[in-house]
């Protein structure tokens, strides 16, 4: 009896260590975040199911369909009614891709991957803070897992395609925000014209600490100065980003309006990004 009681007890605390092994950080500063927003069709077989600001693409194909992106863990919910409203099926997921290794996108991944028994993909950079959750990050990890872990199915390097029902993502590596950032370049199209799509992760920089004195990711400034000379080459249509905030849709979009892909046609938006982000970099290495 003295045996199972000493076995309960240690499975107990093998369970409470799980249990406790992910701890989302806070997000009340960014109530934004965890808003809902009515899901919407952005251009052909492109639609928006994340919350007020992260953003969550839909892809639907005759082969079922890709979801780049799950917000908090919280959103698990929230994208499964979105995709629902929109007369999709949660459960039709073949594919699951990430623009960043971070919470705020990976947060309910676990859990879809679990009830969609998706594939997921990722940027070969991101694949090992993936794996344990977040917590090897070189700015956002600690000894607990800030979202649940996921083990990629498929590695993706610059330039690689990710195909399904006569789609083709193209991989763009666009390392800095992460190891293994990047964004998706494709072709989407209604009955009136193609549209070349950009989902950009934009190359913001999170850490406080100077690029020098980052021991776990001695390459950052390179990759910073490597993926912003990139994205300024891209040529696209409609552009849109890992946070909603980011592309402007609050001013592009009314939640209800009818289906209007030329709002995201915005070429000087994303310069004007870049421009920014470009100021923000130079400011960073600058630093005495
Ligand atoms: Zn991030």
């Amino acid at each position: 009896m003295k045996k199972y009681l000493f076995l309960i007890i240690l499975l107990g605390v093998n369970y409470l260590a799980l249990a406790q092994k992910v701890a989302e950080p806070s997000t009340t500063a960014h109530p934004e975040w965890s808003k809902p927003y009515p899901p919407f069709q952005i251009a052909g077989n492109l639609y928006y199911v994340g919350t007020y600001d992260l953003a969550c693409y839909l892809i639907v194909t005759p082969k079922g369909n890709i979801l780049i992106n799950t917000g908090l863990a919280s959103s698990a919910p929230v994208i499964k009614t979105g995709i629902e409203a929109l007369g999709f099926k949660l459960a039709d997921t073949k594919i699951l891709l990430t623009t960043q290794a971070h919470y705020d996108h990976m947060g309910a991944m676990a859990a879809i991957k679990k009830l969609t028994g998706a594939k997921m993909m990722v940027d070969a950079g991101d694949a090992a803070v993936l794996a344990d959750g977040g917590r090897s990050d070189y700015a956002l990890g600690s000894t607990t897992s800030p979202y649940a872990p996921v083990k990629a199915d498929r590695l993706l390097h610059n330039g690689d395609t990710v195909k399904l029902g006569g789609m083709s993502l193209v991989v763009l590596h666009h390392p800095g925000h992460t190891k293994g950032s990047c964004s998706f370049l494709f072709d989407v199209k209604d009955s009136k014209r193609k549209y070349r799509v950009l989902i950009a992760n934009l190359p913001t920089i999170i850490t406080d600490k100077k690029f020098s004195e980052i021991p776990a990711y001695p390459h950052i400034a390179a990759d910073y100065a490597y993926t912003l000379a990139a994205m300024k080459k891209l040529t696209f249509d409609i552009w849109l980003a890992s946070h909603a905030s980011q592309f402007g849709l609050y001013d592009k979009h009314r939640p209800g309006s009818a289906y209007n892909p030329a709002a995201f046609i915005d070429r000087k938006g994303y310069d004007a990004q870049l421009k920014d982000l470009q100021a923000q970099f130079t400011k960073k290495i600058n630093e005495k």
